[in-house]
Order: C-alpha cells, then sequence, then structure tokens
C-alpha cells in the first residue's frame, strides 16, 4: 500500500520545476501570514521531502500541518506549467502520514472525526437529529430516486459552535479535548449537544426548499431519514484511506439497500465523492449520482430586481470547469454575475479546513467575501452549505435552494 502511494507521488512532484506559479493562486497561502509550508509550491517541496525521508526510513517530518491546511480545491493545477497538482500530493502524503506507524504527526481533531464517523456514522454522532428535517414530510418509499442529504447541511451547526469552543479554550487544551474523544467517541456526545440552533433552523429549511423544488419539476423520491450515513467525505479527505474503504462500502450497501438506482445529492462534496471517488473503492458501483439542480424543471420563476454574485464551490468548478449549472438556473432569476477570480480561477471560501485550522479558514473566507462584495451585488448566493457558513458574513448570503423557492410562482 505505501509503495503504491509513494510511486504515485514521486510522479507528481517528480514534474515541478518550482517557478511558483501556483503560489499566487493559493488561497491558503495569504491567510498563513504567507509561510512557505502553507502554499502549493510549500507543499511540493514538503511532499518531496516526505518521499525522501520515508524511502531512507526516517521518520516522517513535523510539517505535517503543510498537508492537512491544503483545502483540496484544486486551483493550482489549473496555472501549473509541468502539470502538477499540488492537492493531489497533499492527500497522497496525508494518506502516507496515515498509513505510517509513526503517528504523532497526526492532526487531533482529525483523528477524531474519523473514530466519530466509524461508531455513529457520522461526524459528531448527530444521525438522529440530522434526521429532524424532514419530520411532517412523507416520501415516495418505491420511487427511482432516492433523496440522499449526506448530514451536510445538517452537521454546520455543530462546527460552527464547536469552532467558538475552540477559539474559548485555546489550541493545548482543544487539541487534547479531540485525543480523548478519539479515543472514547461516546463523550462526542457532550460536544454534539452545542449547536447553532439558529443556523439549524436556516438549514432545515434549505432541505426543505430543496424537496419542494424537487416536487415541483415532478420528481418522486424516497429518503432514508435516521438511517442515512454521512458519506466519509472527511475520513477521505484527511487521508484515512483504509478506513475510508471500509467505510464507503458500508454507505454504499446502505444506499443500495434502499432499493432505488438513482442517488440525488445536494451539496458537491457528496456528489463529487459518490460519482467520482466511490466507483474507486467500491466494487461494482452500480448507483446513478445526480446534483439535484441538474433535475429541476420549474415551470414558473419571477425574475428578481436584485443584483446576485454566484460563489463557485470548488468541487464543481475546479473538477468541471465546464459544469455552470447553477450559474445558468440563477442567470434566469436574477442579474447574476461572477467574482473576479471565477472558473478555473476560481477562489475556495476556506470552508474544507474550518475544523482543522479555524483562525487560517476564517481568514480565507474573509479574503473571498470581499471579492464577491466588491461585484456590488446586494446578494451572494451559494451553492454549498460550507460556502454557505462561511461567507455568512451578513445577511446577504443565501443557498441557491432558498433563493429559487423564493422566486418560484405556483
Ligand atoms: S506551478 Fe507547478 S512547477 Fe511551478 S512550483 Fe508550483 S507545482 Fe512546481
Ligand atoms: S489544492 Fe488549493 S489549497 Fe491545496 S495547494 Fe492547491 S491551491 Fe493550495
Amino acid at each position: 500500500m505505501i509503495e503504491s502511494l509513494l510511486e504515485e507521488l514521486e510522479n507528481e512532484v517528480g514534474n515541478c520545476i518550482n517557478c511558483g506559479f501556483c503560489e499566487t493562486v493559493c488561497p491558503t497561502l495569504d491567510p498563513s501570514g504567507f509561510s512557505l509550508w502553507k502554499g502549493a509550491r510549500g507543499r511540493v517541496i514538503m511532499g518531496r521531502t516526505l518521499l525522501e525521508d520515508t524511502k531512507n526510513g526516517i521518520p516522517i517530518p513535523a510539517l505535517s500541518d503543510s498537508f492537512y491546511s491544503c483545502l483540496d480545491c484544486h486551483a493550482c493545477l489549473y496555472v501549473c506549467p509541468a502539470g502538477v497538482n499540488a492537492g493531489k500530493v497533499s492527500q497522497l502524503s496525508r494518506e502516507i502520514i496515515t498509513t505510517s506507524s509513526d503517528r504523532k504527526n497526526e492532526n487531533p481533531y482529525a483523528r477524531m472525526i474519523v473514530e466519530v464517523t466509524a461508531k455513529y456514522g457520522n461526524p459528531l454522532g448527530v444521525k438522529k437529529q440530522s434526521a429532524a428535517w424532514s419530520e411532517g414530510l412523507e416520501f415516495d418509499k418505491n420511487a427511482e430516486y432516492l433523496l440522499y442529504t449526506g448530514n451536510m447541511f445538517q452537521l454546520m451547526p455543530y462546527t460552527k459552535n464547536l469552532n467558538s469552543a475552540r477559539k474559548s479554550m485555546g489550541k493545548a487544551l482543544s487539541n487534547f479535548m479531540a485525543s480523548r474523544v478519539a479515543k472514547h467517541p461516546s463523550l462526542i456526545k457532550m460536544l454534539s449537544r452545542m449547536r447553532d440552533r439558529e443556523m439549524e433552523q436556516k438549514n432545515f429549511g434549505t432541505l426543505r426548499n430543496i424537496v419542494k423544488l424537487l416536487r415541483i419539476s415532478g420528481i418522486r423520491f424516497s429518503y432514508l431519514g435516521e438511517e442515512e450515513p454521512y458519506p466519509g467525505t472527511f475520513i477521505y479527505d484527511l487521508g484515512y484511506i483504509e478506513k475510508f474503504a471500509k467505510y464507503a462500502n458500508y454507505v454504499y450497501s446502505v444506499l443500495k439497500g434502499s432499493g432505488a438506482g438513482k442517488i440525488i445529492t445536494v451539496d458537491p462534496h457528496t456528489y463529487d465523492l459518490l460519482k467520482n471517488t466511490f466507483p474507486r473503492f467500491v466494487a461494482n458501483f452500480n448507483l446513478e449520482i445526480f446534483y439535484y439542480l441538474d433535475l429541476i424543471k420549474i415551470p414558473t420563476i419571477e425574475k428578481g430586481p436584485e443584483k446576485v454574485v454566484y460563489h463557485e464551490p470548488c468541487h464543481f468548478v475546479l473538477r468541471d470547469p465546464k459544469y455552470s449549472k447553477p450559474f445558468q438556473v440563477l442567470s434566469t432569476t436574477a442579474d447574476t454575475v461572477l467574482a473576479r477570480r471565477n472558473g478555473n480561477r476560481s477562489r475556495c471560501c476556506g470552508g474544507p479546513d474550518e475544523l482543522t485550522f479555524p483562525e487560517l479558514s476564517e481568514k480565507a473566507s474573509q479574503i473571498r467575501y470581499d471579492e464577491l462584495k466588491s461585484t456590488g451585488a446586494d446578494i451572494i448566493v451559494t451553492a454549498c452549505p460550507i460556502c454557505n457558513v462561511n461567507l455568512s458574513k451578513e445577511n446577504t448570503t443565501m443557498e441557491i435552494a432558498d433563493y429559487l423557492a423564493s422566486r418560484v410562482r405556483s
């Protein structure tokens, strides 16, 4: 296992000509105070060091934060003249660190998330509460589609409060707490009482609006309710590849067991993971994966008077720069613009670092927020629950389902 990871890493870092173009677009460099190790080129240099040291039996270097702080946005790939993807270097390096027996450089929060997910099927142990948004709604048990929320909208109110608690505790105490929870996952139940209830109601409303838009479009679907597991995004992103392989097969068996062959996802992280990553880990993967906006056909929509700026999520636009469905749909309802950095030059909101590097994440989101505001738009529209939380600095940020639902005329 480690040999194939080292080989892949060698293929990636071996082409770097050290030009530094990737640093100009890396969204973690500026927020880290221009620390070389928290920029794209530094990650490639560190990847090379990790490769050589691991091959020579030297313990893993202590700069693993370099890899853990990478947002996996892939912006660096589009400017590199040698075709190097520093995001892939970071992912492979995290996989090498977690596969190695030398675990002292593991991020304690990463470990906590992995252990809690393995025990509860949810990174914060809130699987039951994650179904509360659907109270009173009826679903079609035998429909060909299954609505799979992946718990992402539901987790955001917890991560927001968890981060506030971490700030007041300080790094040493919060890391100690995370290590204790990693050893005894049931302790998460204490933390998971701390949720932002106002955000919870807002996000529950977003999920209900997604249901409304799908139903207006004539789509029938089932829903797993309290049985719905988290997809395992964090486990994969944090490099726990063996655990992810096992977990992905568990999630697949639950989805398959629903009897539906078509899965409707509601956020770009879950969509990308199920569509592009699961088939590499699940033998004979046989499910069709959709993003809900690709299914909606709204008969009557009223154009609004305001100017809207659409923030493109990395897991759509930096995976497939041609994908523009959310922008197209928005453009039919409002005067819609993009930020100066858009398409394959788009800038990440910093969201994936929210739990592991909260200060860096906050600074990255402020930079993106200022870019979006500088367009002069009245409303920022997001198409991802993580972007939505990170860019909700005033009451002028809306998730796309909420914006569209407010414009539908029956
Ligand atoms: S842009 Fe590519 S070649 Fe240049 S430093 Fe970055 S990874 Fe290396
Ligand atoms: S994937 Fe994004 S955060 Fe990571 S090195 Fe590349 S540009 Fe920087």
